[in-house]
């Protein structure tokens, strides 16, 4: 599924987040330490071997909101971008932590000039943010951003599940 957001394409699939071989970067739903975990964390860092963990740790820990990138070793694209996303009910205000790791990671995608970038539901998972709130977090920081954006040309949001997928294709895709 894919729409035009300003002058963005923007794609909603299913898919996993590691295997996006044609996207410049790919955005890690990350845990402060930005060391490998669980779901998005656990993929990005078996696909990209361990030089991603020893290049990850002088950059550690951020804060909920925040972002850093790195190269993406031996995973198929050029860059991951890594965002702490909060965690619900104890990060707060949840929203706007959410919105932050959208916005900061487009920031840096813009300033290293990548073209395209896909992003995982962060928050959604571990971190028990409910999936159709953060989508409409999602939906409306990509709005506001979307002309502000020069570099980024192409937006594409992985979902792991089916059930994920159409809650997106409903309120972005
Ligand atoms: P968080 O800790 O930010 O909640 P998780 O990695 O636990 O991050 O989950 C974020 C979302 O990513 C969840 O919706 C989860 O189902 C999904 N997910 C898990 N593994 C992958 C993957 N390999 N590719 C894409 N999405 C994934």
């Amino acid at each position: 599924m894919k729409t035009i957001i300003g002058n963005i394409t923007v794609e909603c699939v299913q898919g996993d987040i590691a295997a996006q071989p044609d996207m410049a970067a790919v955005v890690n739903a990350a845990n402060a330490q930005l060391m490998p975990g669980g779901g998005v964390a656990g993929a990005i860092h078996r696909g990209a071997g361990p030089g991603l963990a020893e290049e990850c740790r002088p950059l550690a820990p951020i804060k909920p909101g925040e972002a850093v990138i790195t190269g993406a070793h031996n995973l198929p694209n050029q860059y991951v971008i890594h965002c702490l996303g909060p965690v619900y009910g104890v990060d707060k205000p949840e929203a706007q932590l959410l919105a932050n790791c959208y916005r900061n990671a487009l920031r840096l995608a813009e300033e290293k000039r990548i073209n395209a970038v896909a992003f995982p539901a962060i928050s959604t998972g571990i971190f028990g943010y409910p999936l159709r709130d953060a989508t409409n977090v999602v939906a409306d920081t990509i709005k506001k951003m979307a002309p502000t954006l020069k570099n980024v040309k192409s937006i594409r949001f992985v979902l792991f599940s089916q059930s994920d997928l159409e809650v997106y294709k409903e309120i972005l895709c």
